[in-house]
């Protein structure tokens, strides 16, 4: 997820290495380090919890001598953010230093292997294992560095961009990458590497982006040689950057919220990835299986959240009552810690907060434990209060989301929710095997289907067009598509500063519709579904009334096209997985309307990211 800097050549590593984490700090990080190997011949490893600048303040005494580097910024997928477990990691002689982005999904096994044979790990992380791993395989098979990670790599399951460098060797860095980004830059006699362009174009403009399971060998006075991991020679493709140094900030989008927005195929991957086997026949969300007769003997499930996280709680209340036959409630977690909530010790509490660090939702799970009730944490960030308040739990692996209005969390909120409901009703045999199979497969193939929707976004906004002035927004959904709705109200009340207000389709006739006409919009969410022909006919309601209706429809529908006055296609999926693709085109129609009226998209007034107070 975060960021990687390295660098060999004739001038000093530390300095370049420093500015190029400071350039990655858009990323969001919670903690930084650096591997250097001095003049000396020493290989030192600084590292910290907090910012890039903690990180300069606790290495000011130290020796940053040497000309060849590595440097990190953590975001903690396993693991709390502590300097333990910050990178770089050594190996266990300290021969080696490593970093690495992503998640390495079978760490637990490769860890226990290496603890059978004698290694003793100093760190919580899933990163650790690689380069004890590699030294492993160099000291047995008396192999190269890059012979090492190439056998290494082989026995990984993840995502990975890592970097090594050897005590032994202060000419060669060795990196690797498999669906997390690594650029190598090429200089005068000089190399550089990192997670994005954004580190190394002040210095040159060549690069070269590493392809997934391709390996950079980088070595002083060499040309940049590129293998993959059967040691196949790849003749690299060296591109010029186009970019300049504003462009890169932000990964090229002119806000986080944008960018956070286009991540999403990539984040809720991260966010399944290691958690349903390879033939797709098991989710094994770990947090339930651990738990497996709470959760099969549970009464009743209570979700607390707030916001947006209320919002996938309502999602979620859908897929386990329709999934595992549990009866499940949700509420608000500021209104459950004061109303004195009947709670019996067979109940399971689900909080949800993206950053974890949630006042209300804190309160409300303290409450819920001193009634004896088990209780499972769904957050973004690891380590967090909620993280640590909570019997057990899933973090939702998204990476750092930096825009306050909430975009790739939701989504991610969702898909765990998806593989919890999965899990407990494989587990409680509430789903035939058949149906269980083709849900996973469908929710394994969410991520290509948001990438279709986000193919589309010139389409909304050029939608966002018409509707800038609009002064009200009424969104609407029916079933799993009415928590989709109440979100997408409130991502354009968030960051437009528009009144909106989500309802589901049908209790528009209880009084709403008393609001309705010219001046109108109407948001329909109407993809196919079992209640598809009673959406349509709240539509026809609307448009009997002159309000302007703009649906969001499946692929290929001719139906609401045929009423609607504007349409949005998205991808068919299975019912339960609708407001994941359905919420997307939401979210970029809020962005491109708060956009053109000149809003602060990413800090809008009034609002924080984590809200810690009550
Ligand atoms: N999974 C690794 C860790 O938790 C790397 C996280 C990152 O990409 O920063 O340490």
């Amino acid at each position: 997820m975060c960021g990687i800097v390295g660098y060999m050549g004739s001038k000093a590593a530390y300095p370049i290495l420093i500015k190029g984490l400071h350039r990655l700090e858009y990323r969001g990080y919670d903690s930084a380090g650096i591997a250097l190997l001095s003049d000396r011949l020493e290989l030192n490893v600084y590292k910290t919890k907090g910012k890039v600048a903690d990180l300069e303040r606790f290495a000011e005494s130290k020796d940053v001598s040497g000309c060849i580097g590595i440097a990190h910024t953590r975001w903690a997928t396993h693991g709390e953010p502590n300097e333990a477990n910050a990178h770089p990691h050594y190996s266990q002689s300290k021969g080696l230093a490593l970093i690495h982005n992503g998640i390495i999904e079978n760490y637990t096994v490769l860890r226990t292997e290496l603890e059978s044979k004698g290694y003793t790990f100093r760190s919580r992380t899933d990163t650790e294992v690689i380069v004890y791993l590699v030294e492993y395989i160099m000291q047995t098979n008396r192999v190269d560095l890059c012979t090492a990670v190439q056998l290494a790599l082989h026995q990984v399951i993840g995502a990975y961009a890592i970097a090594l460098i050897d005590r032994n060797n202060p000419d060669e860095i060795i990196a690797a990458r498999k669906s997390s980004p690594l650029v190598v830059g090429i200089g005068e006699d000089e190399f550089f590497l990192a997670s994005d362009a954004t580190p190394i174009v002040e210095y040159t403009d060549r690069v070269v982006y590493l392809n997934d399971e391709e390996i950079a060998v980088i070595r002083r006075g060499e040309p940049l040689k590129v293998v993959n991991l059967n040691n196949v020679e790849i003749t690299p493709e060296i591109k010029k950057l186009a970019m300049n140094l504003s462009q890169l900030e932000k990964g090229g989008y002119p806000h986080f919220m944008l960018k956070e927005i286009f991540e999403q195929p990539r984040t809720l991957q991260d966010c399944i990835r290691g958690r349903i086997n390879i033939e797709g026949t098991q989710v094994v969300l770990s947090g339930v299986i651990d738990n497996r007769d709470k959760f099969l003997n549970a009464h009743r499930i209570i979700i607390v959240a707030c916001g947006t996280s209320w919002h996938a709680a309502l999602i979620g209340e859908h897929l386990i009552e329709d999934l595992c036959r549990i009866p499940v409630e949700v509420e608000y977690a500021s209104e459950f810690r004061y109303r004195n909530p009947v709670i019996h010790p067979g109940d399971i509490v689900i909080a949800i907060s993206q950053s974890g660090e949630t006042a209300d939702t804190l309160a409300a799970i303290e409450l819920a434990k001193s009634k004896g009730a088990f209780i499972y944490g769904i957050c973004n960030v690891v380590g967090s209060s909620i993280a640590r308040a909570t019997d057990s739990g899933s973090y939702i692996h998204v990476g750092p989301e930096i825009g306050v209005a909430s975009t790739k969390a939701f989504t991610g909120q969702v898909t765990v929710l998806s593989m919890l409901a999965l899990t407990i009703a494989q587990q409680k045999g509430t789903l035939s095997q058949t149906r269980f199979e083709e849900m996973v497969k469908e929710l394994q193939g969410i991520p290509d289907k948001l990438s279709k929707v986000l193919k589309n976004s010139e389409v909304v906004k050029e939608l966002s067009k018409i509707f800038t002035y609009a002064r009200n927004f009424i969104y609407l959904g029916r079933g799993y598509n009415y928590p989709a709705a109440l979100e997408g109200a409130l991502k354009l009340k968030e960051i437009s500063y528009i009144h909106a207000e989500g309802y589901p389709a049908a209790e528009m006739k209880h009084g709403p519709i008393a609001l309705i006409d010219v001046e109108m919009p109407v948001v329909a969410i109407a993809t196919t579904d079992s209640i598809y022909e009673k959406t349509i006919s709240n539509i026809q309601e609307i448009k009997a009334r002159q309000g302007k209706v703009i649906a969001i429809v499946s692929e290929g529908d001719e139906m609401v096209r045929g009423i609607a006055d504007y349409c949005i296609e998205v991808p068919r999926t299975l019912e339960p997985f609708a407001p994941l693709v359905a919420s997307v085109p939401l979210q970029l129609l809020a962005y491109y309307i708060a956009v053109n009226k000149g809003r602060n998209v990413d800090q809008p007034r009034n609002l924080a990211k984590s809200v810690t107070v009550e």
